[in-house]
């Protein structure tokens, strides 16, 4: 089983290109299962066709233990088992523990299990409750989106410092398997993310373009694979889907320091 995790920054498109990389591989018949970290809860919408899916911290909150696998995993496009951790309520708690709720509950219900599993964690903050499915050993192999601009870069280069850091312990068995560019169309862009992927020892292994089409299928409540399969946009999810899947090649970040990162965004960046 490849248990993989997209992590990046808030807005990034993190959520679009997992359900996007799932679907694609579950079109390959690969029995799939994603789960979204992030207390927006939106990361398996378009593969549940719009429908906002109970997340399991409100069910805990709820319930407390007494939950059944059917009110948590639910059944998306091409049958790939969807599942929302949630977070607090604004102000109050921790939303790493809706992480840490959700993955727990899941272990003791023996439902984590398929060819692949996509997490997708919010990557603003590598706090402990955010890098949870790092520390715990759940994601082995992360994927870092970004796009060219620099607090999104930033995000990235925070995630690699919390890689580098947890690849050292015991329990964790996480590397970096590689960037992906989701693109802002700034100029310059992808020459920009590769040389920051090469920088910290990995390597960019998809350059997303920006296509209307994505919020066309996203209007109409599906993911680019399911709305528009013979799109080119929809053919560069399923090339990522292939890279990711056949993908052998990981390895331990070396983050930069800040004044790296601002010279290498300043070199691409017309000012
Ligand atoms: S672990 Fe992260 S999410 Fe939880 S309280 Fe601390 S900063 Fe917030």
């Amino acid at each position: 089983m490849k248990q993989i995790a997209l992590y990046g920054k808030g807005g990034i498109g993190k959520s679009t290109t997992s359900a996007n990389l799932s679907a694609a591989l579950a079109d390959t018949g690969c029995d799939v299962m994603q789960i979204g970290c992030d207390p927006k809860h939106d990361s398996t919408r378009m593969l549940m066709h719009g429908e906002w899916i109970p997340t399991v911290l409100d069910l805990v909150r709820e319930k407390g233990d007494r939950i059944g696998v059917d009110e948590v995993v639910f059944e998306g496009y091409g049958g790939i088992r969807c599942v929302e951790a949630g977070g607090p309520d604004p102000g109050i708690g921790c939303a790493g523990r809706g992480i840490i709720a959700t993955f727990q509950l899941l272990q003791k219900l023996d439902a984590l299990y398929g060819d692949v599993i996509v997490y997708d964690v919010l990557g603003d903050v590598v706090c402990g409750g955010f890098a949870m499915p790092m520390r715990e050993g759940y994601a082995q192999e992360i994927y870092l989106v970004t796009s060219g601009e620099f607090m999104s870069l930033y995000a990235a280069n925070n995630i690699c410092k919390a890689i580098a850091r947890l690849s050292k312990r015991s329990k964790a068995k996480c590397a970096l398997g590689g960037v992906i560019c989701n693109a802002k169309n700034i100029p310059g862009e992808e020459e920009l993310v590769r040389e920051f992927a090469d920088m910290v020892g990995s390597r960019l292994i998809a350059y997303i373009p920006r296509d209307g089409v994505v919020q066309v299928a996203e209007v109409n409540q599906q993911t680019v694979i399911e709305f528009a399969p013979d799109s080119a946009q929809a053919a560069v999810y399923r090339h990522l889907a292939e890279t990711i899947q056949t993908n052998t090649e990981t390895s331990i970040p070396t983050p930069l320091e800040m004044h790296e990162l601002e010279a290498l965004a300043r070199k691409h960046i017309p000012v």
